[in-house]
């Protein structure tokens, strides 16, 4: 086995996502964001695991995503596409029974000629200026789309994960002005927007990278753990170099692992200075670059070497690491190797 193991603890993901449940009273129903491959833990099993917690609403990005998941989960629970419908997306619409959420008048008019009678969303630009319809297009089309009975009515927060940042209110103020009135179920919040509270959760929450163990849901359990296997281990003498450009030159005596993984499993090279892999609770630091395969840290303080070292797991997790590379865990998830081997524990 040469290839780190990704083990995503399944059970963990299910109690993240009833945790998000819970902060929403009553009638609200949390809804699942599977989009990305599951955040890059793999959509299939994400999705049936989250089903059999009771999840009926699934998200994605685009109509591409629903095959593995409308297969993991069968007929009956919702498929939502952020994407809308696009050309050439008809026919899998149609066949996997996905709910676009139509972003524009073209694509509504794509919509009902292409697939009469089908199921569809709406989408609304409050103010990140991404996808949906603005204020003038809406009040252009609202007539007609709702003749057609749309399933939901959706917009999406820029700065939910700042709740003091008053483009909150702002947007919360332009979606409300927008759906005044309307019958059909309303969605504004993803993991952010349903820490911001009640205000915020209308009938249907998206809940995202909360369940995956991420910020800004602080108070998550953590989902995945990634152990590296130790190809090989050796001494380096004191001003022997490690690695690519000599970047690191050894002190005293010293035990370097080198272990397998790097920049190609997503591993990236701003983590060598200051992350560490663990064998169980104890850090070893990395020592010299990360190089495409294959990474380097020290070990010297250790009583016996093991066969493999955790480097993404409770002890340093994937927002921890994402700091270091001057990026978001998000990017980090949907950058997990697919050289990985993975693994899936519960559900
Ligand atoms: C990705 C996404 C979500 C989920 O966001 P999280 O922050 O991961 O919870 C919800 N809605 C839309 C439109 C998205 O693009």
């Amino acid at each position: 086995m040469s290839t780190g193991t990704l083990t995503i603890d399944l059970d963990a993901l299910a109690r993240n996502w009833r945790a998000l449940d819970a902060l929403s009273a009553g009638p609200v129903e949390t809804g699942a964001v599977v989009k990305g491959n599951g955040y890059g833990m793999g959509a299939a099993q994400v999705a049936t695991a989250l089903a059999r917690a009771g999840a009926r609403k699934f998200f994605i990005a685009t109509v591409e995503e629903g095959a593995a998941v409308r297969q993991a989960l069968g007929d009956g629970p919702e498929i939502c596409v952020f994407s809308g419908h696009m050309a050439g997306d008809s026919t899998m619409i149609y066949d996997l029974k996905l709910v676009p959420m139509i972003n524009s008048i073209d694509q509504m008019l794509r919509h009902v000629e292409m697939t009469p009678g089908h199921p569809f969303g709406i989408q609304l630009d409050t103010g990140m200026n991404r996808l949906g319809m603005e204020a003038a297009e809406w009040a252009a089309l609202r007539e007609i789309a709702l003749q057609q009975n749309p399933r939901l009515i959706m917009s999406h927060l820029a700065c939910a994960d700042e709740p003091d940042h008053p483009m909150n209110a702002h947007q919360l103020k332009n979606f409300k002005e927008m759906t005044e009135g309307l019958s059909v179920p309303r969605s504004l919040a993803a993991t952010g927007g349903i820490l911001l509270g009640p205000d915020y959760h209308f009938d249907v929450t998206r809940a995202g990278v909360g369940m995956y163990g991420g910020l800004p849901f602080a108070a998550a359990e953590n989902v995945i753990t990634l152990d590296l296997p130790v190809i090989q281990v050796r001494e380096v003498e004191p001003g022997e170099t490690v690695g690519y450009g000599n970047s690191w030159t050894a002190e005293a005596p010293a035990k370097i692992a080198t272990l397998s993984a790097g920049y190609a499993d997503g591993l990236h090279r701003a983590f060598a200075k200051g992350a560490h892999v663990f064998a169980g609770e104890t850090p070893c630091p990395l020592r010299g670059r990360i190089s495409m395969d294959l990474i380097t840290a020290e070990v010297t303080h250790l009583p016996k070497v093991p066969e493999s070292l955790t480097l993404m797991g409770p002890q340093q997790n994937t927002d921890v690491l994402a700091d270091l590379g001057g990026t978001i865990g998000y990017e980090l998830f949907t950058s997990l190797g697919a050289r990985y081997k993975r693994q899936y524990l519960g559900a």
